[in-house]
């Protein structure tokens, strides 16, 4: 699977987003709209990204990201889970 988006929390119908080509260069080609460098802290996350907590870049799917949803880093080959931040914005945290 190509998308970072590896197993999804539930089956409801999800926003789709297309993704752009990015510049990261830390993957080959196909990969690369799939990830990008975040400019900052005000640099504001989609409801498709969410930052890896390892090595900081933003994960991108072509689906809406949800609570329990399990991704892909493919930069630091982390495996992580979607979780609810007390902000009521969504992390990710490595999945053991
Ligand atoms: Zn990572």
């Amino acid at each position: 699977m190509v998308d970072p988006l590896e197993r999804k929390a539930d089956e409801a119908p999800r926003q789709r987003f297309l993704l752009e080509e990015t510049d990261f260069d830390e993957v080959p080609p196909k990969y690369r709209r799939f990830y990008r460098r975040r400019k900052g802290p005000g640099d504001p996350l989609g409801p498709n990204e969410v930052v890896c907590p390892v090595c900081k870049v933003v994960i991108r799917s072509t689906r809406e990201l949800r609570e329990g949803d399990r991704v892909y880093c493919m930069p630091c080959m982390s495996r992580l889970v979607v979780v609810r931040a007390d902000d009521g914005t969504l992390e990710a945290r490595v999945a053991y």
